[in-house]
């Protein structure tokens, strides 16, 4: 211990972190601890037998591998440092006893501070002071080195192992941490779900959302679902009527098509003689859309880019003009429309235009008393039982279906036009009132939603459709609200009302609709 200077311990000491007291009293416990492990199994340092206690151990080495370590700590003069080192230097060589043999005085090929790093975990013969390991050999004090600094330079290196462990702990308690903090998400995603009625799901609130949208692309992935859309012939004439017959609003423009499925606005548009089409599509299917642009020779004028509009980057900076066949049910039904109107933000060049430009959304009165006794009164008596409770399970879904003109009790009244050209993402929640001027005295049994599109701006052939019960079927059909109680009507009155619509904040790409009519109020669910 003889080159064991105050100057080297206050070195190390100085890169060791202070202990608190916590850590102290830790430390004190580790030693009491450690003191009650004498009776501990001792590894061997030379062959895989594990010894009773450490003076064991040696007596063991001694006779079966003719090593005495007592004898190597004095040969060297080995202080505690040194005894350490030498102890890890033979566990992680493996080295067999010779090697301890016939050793010059220096270098020993211990000196690496590496080996002060433990080889075993919790190794007794780490624990165990080479001063009284020589003291219980009946060796002379004098030959075995001093404990004054080196019994220093134990206690830091203890203190070592001792911030160690609390490192490893610190990291455990983090990784606890963020376990619980993950469950805590999940636990939020399961209410969420619970609450929506849908399936559960494991994962963040986040990665619910994602599973959404996933869903949503995935279900437009599917052929089915764009043969259903091209032979609905209201909407897809009708927007080929209005690229066909309006050649200058095309010619020589570069347009976006947000949404392009299978790809047929686009197609129609390059037929319509725009200069450069650019078609983007998150969904699987424009793999096919890439196959069908191919095989009708417009790979010229049509780029196709798979990806959400939010997500990818177009390869020009300015487009003239957005088409997209956005509409969901009751219009808004989806969300479509944010994704247009983010395209336009970003996209449009000053003075370009979005088609459709136009749309309305209005409702109309239902007087249908057979559907009514159907859907809710059926439920005051099922085979002689009482279920009326089910009405109000019923009544808050909207209701996607063909409402037969018949029973029209009302003229329509928009409540609300949209103008994709100007309108903002906030205005696509809202509340209006309306007036329903009735026309049959009956029971008004529901109330009926359905939308028209008009491609107006520029035009000098202007088209326009309606999704609406007097009209021929879309694959939109209408969306009915049905009322828990009639409400009687005089024809010529005027039905007052209110409706407010807003998106479904755990599944923004649904709806919720309160109606308000009379003293009734009633929020629908579309989804
Ligand atoms: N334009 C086609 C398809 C309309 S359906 C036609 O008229 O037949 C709407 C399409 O828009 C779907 O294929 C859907 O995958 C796509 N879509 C919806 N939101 C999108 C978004 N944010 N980014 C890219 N594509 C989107």
């Amino acid at each position: 211990m003889a080159e064991y200077t105050d100057a080297h311990a206050g070195g190390a000491a100085k890169d060791m972190p202070e202990l608190s007291d916590e850590d102290e009293e830790q430390w004190q416990c580790m030693d009491e601890e450690e003191e009650e492990e004498d009776g501990q199994p001792v590894s061997c340092l030379f062959c895989e037998r594990l010894l009773s206690s450490v003076a064991a151990t040696l007596q063991h080495c001694t006779a079966e591998h003719q090593v005495n370590l007592v004898d190597v700590i004095r040969k060297h003069s080995l202080d505690d440092y040194g005894y350490i080192k030498m102890i890890n230097f033979v566990r992680s060589t493996k080295c067999d006893a010779s090697c301890l043999m016939g050793l010059p005085d220096a270098p020993l090929p211990w000196e690496s501070e590496a080996f002060l790093r433990p080889v075993l975990q919790d190794d007794p013969l780490l624990q165990t002071d080479p001063e009284e390991l020589c003291d219980t050999q009946g060796s002379s004090a004098s030959s075995c080195p001093s404990s004054g600094p080196g019994s220093h330079d134990a206690t830091l290196l203890r203190a070592q192992a001792a911030e160690e462990r609390a490192r490893q702990s610190e990291e455990a308690l983090s990784r606890a941490m963020d376990d619980l903090h993950k469950l805590k998400l999940l636990a939020q995603g399961l209410v969420l779900n619970a609450e929506t009625g849908r399936p559960g799901n494991l994962g963040t609130v986040a990665e619910l959302r994602e599973d959404e949208d996933e869903a949503y692309f995935s279900s437009y992935g599917h052929y089915g679902i764009h043969e259903e859309m091209l032979k609905d012939k209201v909407r897809t004439e009708s927007y080929r009527d209005f690229m066909y017959r309006n050649p200058e609003v095309f010619r020589d423009k570069v347009v976006l098509d947000v949404g392009c499925g299978t790809g047929i606005l686009s197609m129609f548009a390059a037929r319509a003689g725009a200069k450069k089409v650019i078609a983007v599509d998150q969904s699987e299917i424009i793999y096919q859309a890439m196959d069908i642009v191919r095989s009708n020779q417009l790979e010229d004028k049509i780029t196709l880019i798979k990806g959400r509009i939010e997500d990818i980057s177009l390869p020009v900076e300015k487009v003239d003009i957005i088409i997209s066949e956005w509409m969901g049910y009751f219009l808004l039904f989806e969300s479509m429309l944010d994704s247009v109107l983010y395209a336009r933000d970003l996209y449009l060049a000053d003075g370009g235009s979005v088609y459709p430009d136009l749309c309305n959304i209005s409702l109309a009165a239902v007087g249908d008393t057979q559907k009514h006794r159907d859907r809710i009164a059926f439920w005051d008596d099922v085979y002689g039982f009482n279920m009326a409770c089910m009405k109000k399970a019923v009544v808050p879904e909207a209701v996607v279906q063909e409402v037969n003109a018949d029973t029209l009790i009302s003229e329509p009244a928009v409540i609300q036009t949209i103008d994709c050209n100007r309108v903002c993402l906030s205005e696509l929640e809202f509340a209006s009132d309306f007036c329903l001027k009735i026309t049959n005295t009956t029971d008004c049994t529901a109330v009926v939603g359905y939308f028209d599109i008009f491609f107006d701006k520029g035009c000098s052939d202007k088209v326009m459709f309606s999704t609406g019960p007097q009209v021929t079927k879309t694959h939109w059909k209408q969306t009915v609200f049905l009322l828990e109680r009639p409400i009687p009507v005089q024809a010529g009155e005027e039905l007052q009302g209110k409706i407010t619509v807003r998106k479904n904040k755990k599944d923004p790409r649904s709806l919720l609709v309160t109606l308000e009519l009379r003293d009734r109020k009633q929020t629908y669910l579309l989804q």
